[in-house]
């Protein structure tokens, strides 16, 4: 598994932006689309925020431990 490239098998979504979608009340395409959500670190871990409605989608308490987190990016190169 190559770390750097999209390896998401369970997309976390908001749960009141999932009902607002599903009763077919946006006229967005897919739940991704609808979802606004902030991604971020947090004093003590790290926390998926959604902006539609500011609350708590996920919060993750790393306890104090220090994770391998890895912030590079892969970027096309105009020859892909
Ligand atoms: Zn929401």
């Amino acid at each position: 598994m190559n770390p750097l490239l999209n390896n998401i098998n369970e997309y976390l979504v908001c749960s009141e932006c999932q009902k607002e979608f599903e009763s077919g009340m946006t006229d967005f395409g897919t739940l991704k689309e609808y979802s606004k959500i902030d991604a971020g670190f947090t004093n003590e871990g790290f926390q998926i925020w959604c902006r539609r409605h500011d609350h708590n989608v996920c919060y993750i308490n790393f306890e104090g431990n220090e994770l391998s987190t890895d912030l590079r990016c892969i970027i096309a190169s105009s020859s892909d």
